[in-house]
């Protein structure tokens, strides 16, 4: 089973993926993530992704699809994945959809989690991610218990590089030119979940797990 989750930075994709990869008993593959992996591990790929990262620009379609294709044959996603931060454009949805179909294996059901963007800005202002798990908090809306600890492993929690202003803004621009086309893409497929991302996360959850029984 292949679910996409589609959404703006701050929509809350990261949060849904863990819950969801969770309860569907499959892994979580989340494009970004990978990227900070290589990017800390300073690999060559990293080292590639990291300028188009800080201007908050996608990373050239031809690194991104080979890395999240690459992750896709890995054993631990025989059964399948929880796709987050992949595809972002038109070209990488198609790669997917045809990687997929030669392994006779499709998309099942993409969820839109839909925000509106004054909820978007505010969100990402506040934005804290655990280090180990990448589990995401929010000053004011969903802090943690402890103060910079995760409630879920106890790792340490720090503010990403680009959740600046700046970069946040380029992040939400490149997502209404590049990807939110896909919601259309999708729809016509007959695909498409939408599910309002307005509320606290276990709501959500539960919005979606509804869609897709
Ligand atoms: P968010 O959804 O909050 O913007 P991500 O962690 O998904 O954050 O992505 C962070 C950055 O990583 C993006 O701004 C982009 O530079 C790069 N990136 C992630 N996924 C992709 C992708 N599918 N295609 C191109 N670039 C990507
Ligand atoms: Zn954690």
């Amino acid at each position: 089973m292949y679910i996409i989750l589609l959404g703006a930075p701050g929509a809350g994709k990261g949060t849904q993926a863990i819950m969801l990869a969770e309860k569907k008993k499959l892994v979580q593959v989340a494009s970004g993530d990978l990227f900070r992996k290589a990017l800390q591990q300073e690999t060559e790929l990293g080292k590639k992704a990291k300028v188009y990262m800080e201007k908050g620009h996608l990373v050239p379609d031809e690194i991104t699809i080979q890395m999240v294709l690459e992750r896709l044959a890995e054993p631990d996603c025989k059964n399948g994945a929880i796709l987050d931060g992949f595809p972002r454009n038109l070209e990488q949805a198609k790669a997917l959809d045809k990687a997929l179909g030669q392994k006779s294996s499709a998309i099942d059901k993409v969820v839109y989690i839909k925000v509106s963007e004054g909820e978007l800005l505010k969100r990402l202002g506040g934005r804290w991610i655990c280090r180990k798990c990448q589990a995401p908090y929010h000053e004011v809306d969903s802090p943690p218990k402890v103060a910079g600890k995760c409630d879920r492993c106890g790792g340490e929690l720090y503010q990403r590089a680009d959740d600046n202003v700046e970069t946040v803004k380029k992040r939400l621009e490149v997502y209404f030119a590049e990807t939110s086309p896909l919601i259309d893409y999708y729809k016509r497929a007959k695909k498409l979940l939408e599910i309002n991302g307005e509320g606290n996360t276990s709501e959500v959850n539960q919005r979606i797990l509804n869609a897709l029984r």
